[in-house]
């Protein structure tokens, strides 16, 4: 959920001009009023300072890139880029901890932050190698701050760290073998072997199929393809986008067999990409349905996505942001009133 700030300093990329100090502070401030009064138990920031997009926040600006990374397909024909690394060494420009200091300052609530996985920013290091700056250190400093931000986040009492790691499926996409994909898993997994059990059980992964002017990068890619490796991940929560899906009893009966006993599924129950806002009942029926599949005390629910990964992207005005998650949130009740929950 971003696009509240409509300044052409912003548009320019200028998003660290001084003079806006004051609208980002507001974006959040009303940001984090309104989703409070969803009656949401979790609340973020709407991601209103990560500008750009989810995935580039940390290395944005850096002189050591060029413009001309990785492209995402998307399935409406347009494409976004990473910036591609042009000499090392490689470090964050900023942590994500940075957003928590003021989302916390206004928040009554948890506050959850959404930070970029590894594997995705590992797609910044070129095919063609950089010379003195090796793929190996390259991932060896990508670890190390990476880890940095979250051992940040979690410091400053994030209730939940959440890696967004929407390049997932879309790597299987990429790579029907699936060796993209597992290589992914194993990066992220050398990550978060650096935490205990308990810190990851407040650490998150994010997965579905992108979201991005109401289209998406790997709806097409079956569940089956990459839920089995998702679970594999050695986190404490996974945030599964799920209502936008076509078949959601099929990704259920996977996420069944292969959710290991301590991880807590928090299933999509509304669809950024669906302009229709979802009724309570909708949502409800959504939860009962997931409850069929797995155990209630390791079942939540979430949205399916963010409401504007892409800075530009305004196919979802904030009142329907906002009223998905009010649905999402009364939804949840309804169907914990019949299911006895927590
Ligand atoms: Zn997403």
């Amino acid at each position: 959920m971003r696009s509240i700030i409509l300044s052409s300093k912003v548009a320019k990329g200028d998003s660290e001009d001084p003079s806006l100090a004051p609208l980002y502070e507001n974006a959040i401030r009303d940001t984090i009023e309104r989703f409070e009064a969803t009656g949401s138990p979790v609340v973020t920031d709407g991601e209103q300072r990560k500008y750009h997009n989810f995935a580039t926040y940390s290395v944005h600006g850096l002189p050591n890139t060029a413009p001309d990374g990785f492209k995402i397909p998307f399935s409406d024909g347009h494409t976004r880029r990473l910036s591609r690394l042009t000499r090392g060494p490689f470090r964050y420009r900023r942590y994500a901890d940075s957003y928590l200091d003021v989302a916390m300052r206004y928040a009554h609530v948890p506050v959850k932050q959404a930070v970029i996985s590894p594997s995705a920013l590992s797609l910044m290091y070129p095919a063609e190698k950089i010379p003195d700056y090796s793929r190996q250190q390259f991932i060896d400093d990508l670890l190390r701050e990476h880890e940095t931000e979250m051992r940040r986040c979690l410091k400053k009492g994030a209730y939940k760290v959440q890696i967004d790691f929407t390049e997932g499926r879309l790597a299987v996409k990429i790579d029907p073998s699936g060796h993209l994909l597992n290589s992914f898993i194993d990066l992220n997994n050398l990550a978060l072997s650096r935490f205990s059990l308990e810190e990851r059980r407040r650490i998150g992964v994010h997965t579905c199929p992108g979201n991005d002017f109401d289209s998406t990068h790997s709806a097409d890619v079956d569940y089956a393809e990459l839920l089995p490796s998702l679970f594999e991940l050695k986190a404490g929560n996974f945030y599964v986008a799920l209502a936008g899906e076509r078949d959601r009893r099929h990704a259920l009966r996977i996420i069944r067999k292969y959710r290991k006993p301590d991880q807590r599924v928090f299933v999509g129950v509304t669809a950024p990409v669906d302009p229709h806002i979802e009724t309570p009942e909708e949502v409800r029926d959504r939860v009962l349905e997931a409850s069929e599949y797995i155990p209630i005390e390791q079942l939540g629910t979430t949205d399916d996505c963010g409401f504007s990964p892409f800075s530009d992207d305004t196919s979802t005005s904030r009142d329907t942001a906002f009223a998905k998650i009010q649905a999402r949130v009364l939804g949840t009740r309804l169907a914990e009133k019949l299911i006895g929950g927590h």
